[in-house]
Order: structure tokens, then sequence, then C-alpha cells
């Protein structure tokens, strides 16, 4: 809208006109054929999203994505974290508001979450991100039942440095999921650290603050830091429907990773 008219209209006015824009945009969206089980909206379909437009990916509500509603199911249906009556004790690296909401507020969890910028949060003091960097973890050895740390690695220069301090600080008997991209034409990670330009990063490794692309063999970098690593693929056990439903890639794999006693 043109400046001049914004200057003559009342605010009220333009103000009740967003909002019905809005409940009109919303419209085409009317139903019940998918399910977020984050925020657990309905709608006839998710919303667009994507450079390359992927159809049925955001949610309108809560804005999560087909690989955090993937993960929510895992951890909710796979993994039971919700519903067991010990406490676990998380810890959440660079946490999605929506996410962090979620797990803050379940009696089952001891949360903690931690980014490197917390200060670029805005949650109004209602929750609380810790200044966190992941190659030199502020907590001692063996102190979280369960890690989350997705999407993170890709950005760290030492990632191996990373996998350990995830390691060292995960209980013996934790679990953990560790979700990055991962281009599978690749065999090998590809690496150039001389590639510091954002737009050469992200011709390169895909995104201007990526320093890497992880390739196959993603599973045994972690495996070097010692965990034992599954590449599950716990989409697959979903019908087709429930895909659909849910809004999840039908081929994205959760690298589930342990820390197993050693004896
Ligand atoms: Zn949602």
């Amino acid at each position: 809208m043109k400046s001049s008219l914004r200057r003559i209209i009342p605010t009220g006015l333009l103000k009740r006109y967003r909002a019905y824009k809005k409940r009109q945009a919303l419209k085409a969206y009317e139903g019940d054929r998918v399910f977020c089980p984050i925020c657990r909206s309905k709608y006839d379909h998710f919303a667009d999203f994507g450079l390359v437009v992927r159809h049925n990916a955001r949610c309108l509500n809560c804005g999560s994505l087909e690989r955090h509603r993937l993960l929510y199911s895992y951890l909710q249906n796979k993994k039971n974290i919700f519903n067991e009556g010990e406490k676990k004790r998380m810890l959440h690296f660079a946490p999605e508001e929506f996410f962090l909401k979620a797990f803050a507020n379940n009696p089952s969890i001891e949360y903690v979450s931690g980014d490197l910028f917390p200060e670029l949060y805005n949650l109004n003091g209602t929750y609380n991100v810790t200044k966190i960097d992941i190659t030199n973890i502020p907590f001692s050895d063996e102190s979280f039942d369960v890690v989350l740390c997705n999407h993170v690695l890709e950005h760290i220069p030492d990632d191996a440095l990373a996998m350990l301090e995830l390691y060292r600080v995960m209980r013996t008997g934790g679990w953990g999921v560790f979700q990055v991209p991962i281009d599978y034409s690749l065999v090998n990670t590809y690496e150039d650290f001389s590639i510091t330009e954002p737009k050469a990063r992200e011709k390169a490794f895909g995104q201007i603050d990526h320093v890497r692309l992880y390739g196959q063999d993603y599973k045994t970098r972690l495996a070097k830091a010692g965990f034992s690593v599954t590449e599950d693929d716990y989409v697959t056990q979903m019908s087709s429907a429930e895909q659909y439903r849910l809004g999840v890639m039908p081929h994205e794999l959760i690298y589930y990773v342990e820390k197993q006693p050693t004896d």
C-alpha cells in the first residue's frame, strides 16, 4: 500500500484490513488432512517453502518444517520421551523456538538449551538460552541423558572437537540425535577451509555460513568420537498417507547416536 494512502487511512482500519487479509489467506489451508505434532494444528496442507519450492512443508502456525516434525514424531513415538515417568536431562543446541517451548514446558524433561549467540533469541525473558561454545561445553562429563544437536555441526570448523565434547557431556547409556544436511552422492565429506566468502560457501556447501558439505562418511565421523551410530529409517515405518499427514520427507534418515559402556 502506498505511504500516502497509509497516512489517510486510520490505523485501526488498517489493522482490521490486514487481519482480514490474513484470514482470507488462511482460508485456503482450512481442513484436517495434515497435522503438526509440535503445535497440534490441523490444515488441509502445509505451506510451500524453500528456494527450490517444496510443497506441504511449513506449518502455518508454528513455522516447523518437514525435518522438525519428523524429529518430534521420532522423539514422541520411537523414544517415548514425553511419556516416561523418569525425568530426562536434555541438552539442546540452537533450539528452534517451537521446540524450545515444547521441551521446556514438558514435565518429563529437565531442559537446558544453548547457543553460541544467545543474544539473537527474542524470548522476552520467558525462556533461557545459555551461551555455549560447542567445542568447549561448560558442563562436566556425563551430564545429560539426551543431547539434541541438529543442523549445527555443518557450521563448526572443528566438528571433530565438537563431537568429542558432545560425547563427553553425554551420560553413559544416554543418546542423542545429530542431524546435518548430507549429500549422499559424496563418499567423503567435502571441506575446503580456503573457501571463506559467504557467496563462495553457498556455492560450495549449500549455505553462506556452512563450512562443509557432509557425505556418506558422516556416520564414521561421529563414530570416531566414540558414538554408536544408527542411520534410522524411522520415516519408512510410516505409510505414505501418514508421511503426508505429518508433512515429512520420505527419505530422511535420523542420525541416532548412543554412548555405550566401554568396560
Ligand atoms: Zn505447527
